[in-house]
């Protein structure tokens, strides 16, 4: 039986390179680092040397100036080789921020090192306590004085700062009561890790149901240089939702990257394991719910290929992104549910690792971003229905 449930693709010789590389990261590696709520250091090293994560940073930065459908392969073959691209995949799309709308200053100081892994740029700051989804209420402000701009407020579950040397801030710099639209006024900059923390920036880790590094951060008077301002004060907004496509599309890759272990893994076991003298998987309630968590998967596949080549043709596709990313979601957790069905007790033995996998891709359902806000967009920005908010 092969390996690996999907047809080949374009991107067969570099499935074939990645998938060499991960042979050396095998279940017990990520078994290990989740037992040990570890951070998988010595994989996103290997990945960072091999210049996997510098995919979409143009060439002349240092990066292999790859498009976005690439860059998904790379994520989908780490979550089909059994591991969580959530420890590393901010590195890959947080800096397209910078690229589009940082000043050739910032580019030239930052993309290299990015590019080679001297610097990483894993943590992007948007989520607030008290506002959640309601992104333009934030209440975290950045008040210019002088040279720099003085950081107040706080944020929740902001991911990877303890694996990270900068981390995007998006922060309210003009008051809400003052703008015209309540997109408008707030702004993203670049904060140095090193510098900010215990100078007006606290990190507190929030322990969570995965192994994912995540943080409730404090600013209190955090001086920020005024050069790191990404772009035109109050444009932040946008520039976030200018990058959403993108992550968006890599996400719904991790999530089929998912879906496809989780079918292989219950395919194999189905074969094997006998009861009532035959294998389970010769029995038709065993095998469709497998056969319909395939047709679903292969769907999003689809979705996220098209996402891809709009995206990569430098056409809208937040519709088709929005939509990757829900189909593949839903396909992954399908699928996690009908592996663990399969496994039946063994499932839920960590042994089996079926039950790790099962708990890293519910988290898609959730963030970066929850189902409910991209059946929201489709309702109100394709399907033209009134906004609900
Ligand atoms: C492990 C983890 C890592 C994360 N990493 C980051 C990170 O690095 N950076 C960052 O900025 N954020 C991060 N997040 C935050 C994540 O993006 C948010 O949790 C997510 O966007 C949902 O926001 P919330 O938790 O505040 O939920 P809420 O906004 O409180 O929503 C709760 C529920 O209500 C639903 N809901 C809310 N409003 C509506 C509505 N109008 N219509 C229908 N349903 C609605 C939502 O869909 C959701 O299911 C992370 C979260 C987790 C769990």
């Amino acid at each position: 039986m092969k390996t690996h449930i999907p047809s080949h693709d374009a991107h067969q010789d570099m499935r074939e390179a990645l998938r060499s590389m991960f042979a050396g990261f095998d279940s017990a590696y990520w078994q290990k680092v989740d037992h040990e709520r570890g951070y998988p250091e010595k994989f996103v090293n290997a990945l960072t040397e091999a210049g996997w994560l510098a995919a979409l940073i143009p060439a002349e930065y240092g990066g292999s100036g790859l498009g976005l459908a690439e860059a998904s392969v790379i994520m989908e073959e780490i979550n089909f080789a059994g591991g969580n691209a959530g420890a590393c995949h901010g590195q890959m799309y947080n800096m397209g921020t910078l690229l589009r709308h940082g000043s050739d200053a910032q580019k030239k100081l930052y993309l290299p090192k990015i590019a080679s892994g001297e610097l990483r740029l894993q943590s992007m700051a948007v989520t607030e306590p008290t506002t959640g989804t309601d992104t333009t209420k934030i209440k975290t402000t950045a008040v210019k004085q002088g040279d720099r701009y003085v950081v107040n407020g706080q944020k929740v579950w902001i991911s990877r700062i303890q694996h990270s040397d900068l981390m995007i801030l998006l922060a309210r710099t003009t008051p809400l009561a003052e703008v015209k639209r309540k997109s408008e006024g707030m702004s993203i900059f670049i904060v140095n890790l090193k510098d900010a923390i215990g100078q007006g920036m606290a990190v507190q880790p929030i322990a969570n149901m995965v192994n994912h590094e995540t943080n409730e951060v404090f600013f209190d008077n955090l001086e920020i240089p005024a050069e790191n301002l990404i772009g035109e004060e109050g444009k932040g907004f946008k520039y976030i939702l200018d990058g959403l496509n993108a992550e968006r599309t890599l996400i719904a890759a991790e999530c089929i990257g998912d879906a496809y272990w989780f079918l292989d893994k219950a395919r194999h076991y189905a074969s094997e394991r006998v009861v009532f003298n035959r294998p389970i998987g010769q029995n038709q309630g065993v095998q469709f719910p497998m056969a319909e968590a395939y047709i679903e998967t292969e769907a999003a596949n689809l979705m996220r290929f098209k996402a891809c080549a709009l995206f990569d043709a430098g056409q809208p596709c937040g519709a088709e992104a929005n939509m990757a990313k829900y189909l593949a979601a839903k396909a992954s957790w399908e699928a996690a549910n009908m592996c663990m069905q399969t496994h039946g007790g063994f499932g839920f033995a960590c042994e089996y690792d079926v039950e790790r996998k099962f708990r890293e891709t519910r988290l898609y359902q959730v963030a970066p971003i929850s189902t409910n806000l991209i059946l929201s967009y489709v309702a109100e920005h394709v399907l033209g229905l009134p906004r609900s908010f």
